[in-house]
């Protein structure tokens, strides 16, 4: 199975040079060349397997030239030791919770996986590789619990101290081992700068740097998996579902399209973004225009005002849009429709929804999540349907307390993964946002 770049002008490379290139030389996304399809019995075959099963068999449509079948098996096993609950909000709507990761939020599907892959792939080959990212929260925990311990491999994770909450910080400095966090005396504009300008430092000798971050093909298909989990789940497969993905940077999104491309039969999906409406703006005005500086929302990691996935969308659509956000060829404006339900929902309409789906539902929700259960309801509202629908809870409510406690008047249970760290001794180090002394980190810690 080959991947092609979005921008069109790389060759095309097999799935390992896609997940250790990350973005492709031409600043394009890889995306699979062809797409696989389920066998007319596959899906129903897969009805009551375990997550961990279903995962196997959906990653290995595009990973079987990569790692073998056994071997999948295994590393699906290491990945998802965590719960997947779906829960019954009433007899159309339920609510998938991706929260019962090691550091509370979604984000542990992809980088967990993305660890095992990046793991069996060096275990082969000599050195080591180091994996740099600049984090304003929970990516950087993500990906630093995700590679923990994983060998022949290194992670730098570098946050800005005033930007991360305690627990978010926490999350990073209590692992030791084969992650270095470092507070940098900035922001985190000033991080992701630093990181950049590392990757193109030639000076760095034999460090070899890679990123992880959500343009990675790896970040990408294990998001495919629950929404076929959840298909199996609530319609065996059978049946059109409505799915609702809370979005930011439209990587989750992404995993419900491709599931849907693959034959998992799907009504709708329903996209909700915050404030950050670029992409509801663009389904009616047909304009696509980012949102320089990205408004600041309560669902914070989906304060995105350029989707960096959105590329893959318009590609899906059979359109072309560049890294700079320019629609040099347009999608299929009419499928793209048809298929997906663009909908913003202010800061004001989460509150009261998470109120709301609280005292009429029992069911408590965090900013994210119910930016996407508002998105649901908008759609429903508009599109009446018997199908079954499911929203995605993206964090657990425990990460957003004080968010809670004023809305609701209780704090959320802190998960045990969430309160062990407070535990655990905190290690990182401190440097001035300045490259000098950044270059000068690397070689005294990778250099040797
Ligand atoms: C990253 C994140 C999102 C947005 O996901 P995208 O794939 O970027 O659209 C939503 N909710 C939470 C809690 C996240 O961490």
């Amino acid at each position: 199975m080959l991947y092609a770049s979005t921008n069109r002008q790389t060759p095309e490379v097999n799935l390992a040079e896609a997940l250790l290139q990350g973005q492709a030389p031409d600043k394009g996304l890889y995306l699979p060349v062809t797409i696989p399809s389920f066998e007319p019995d596959e899906l129903s075959s897969l009805c009551g397997r375990p997550y961990t099963e279903v995962a196997a068999a959906v990653l290995g449509k595009f990973t079987t030239d990569t790692f073998p079948v056994a071997r999948l098996r295994q590393m699906c096993q290491n990945a998802y030791d965590f719960d997947v609950p779906i829960e019954r909000v009433d007899s159309q709507r339920y609510v998938m919770r991706l929260d019962r990761g090691p550091t509370a939020s979604f984000k542990d599907f992809a980088g967990r996986m993305m660890g095992q892959m990046f793991g069996v792939l060096r275990r082969d080959a000599s050195g080591r590789l180091v994996i740099l990212t600049a984090t304003s929260g929970d990516t950087g925990s993500a990906i630093a619990h995700a590679f923990y311990r994983i060998p022949k491999i290194e992670v730098m994770v570098l946050f800005p101290p005033a930007e991360v909450s305690n627990r978010q910080r926490k999350q990073m400095t209590t692992l030791g081992e084969n992650i270095t966090a470092v507070a940098v005396d900035g922001k985190f504009d000033d991080c992701q700068a630093l990181v950049k300008q590392a990757f193109s430092d030639t000076t760095l000798g034999r460090i070899r740097l890679t990123s992880a971050n959500s343009i990675n093909i790896g970040r990408l298909l294990p998001q495919i998996v629950y929404y076929v989990y959840a298909s199996l789940q609530l319609v065996r497969g059978e049946e059109p579902i409505i799915i609702s993905v809370p979005s930011g940077n439209f990587g989750n999104m992404m995993g419900a399209l491709l599931a849907s491309r693959m034959g998992v039969p799907v009504e709708k999906i329903v996209v909700s973004t915050n404030a950050n409406d670029e992409v509801p703006r663009f389904f009616t005005t047909g304009c696509y225009e980012k949102i320089v500086p990205s408004r600041s929302c309560i669902s914070n990691a989906m304060n995105v005002g350029h989707p960096s996935n959105f590329a893959r969308v318009v590609a899906l659509f059979g359109g072309w849009m560049d890294e700079a956000g320019n629609v040099r060829e347009m999608p299929d404006m009419d499928r793209m429709k048809k298929e997906l339900f663009a909908v913003s929902i202010t800061d004001d309409e989460t509150r009261s929804t998470i109120q709301r789906a609280w005292k009429t539902q029992n069911l408590l929700l965090e900013p994210h999540g119910a930016v996407g259960w508002l998105g649901l309801e908008r759609y429903l509202e508009e599109n009446p349907s018997d199908s079954k629908a499911v929203s995605v809870e993206t964090a657990s409510p425990a990460k957003f307390p004080e968010e809670i406690e004023r809305l609701l008047g209780f704090s959320p249970e802190v998960p045990f993964s969430l309160s062990e760290i407070e535990r655990k001794e905190e290690h990182y180090l401190t440097m001035p946002a300045d490259y000098g002394a950044f270059h000068e980190l690397l070689l005294k810690t990778y250099g040797a």
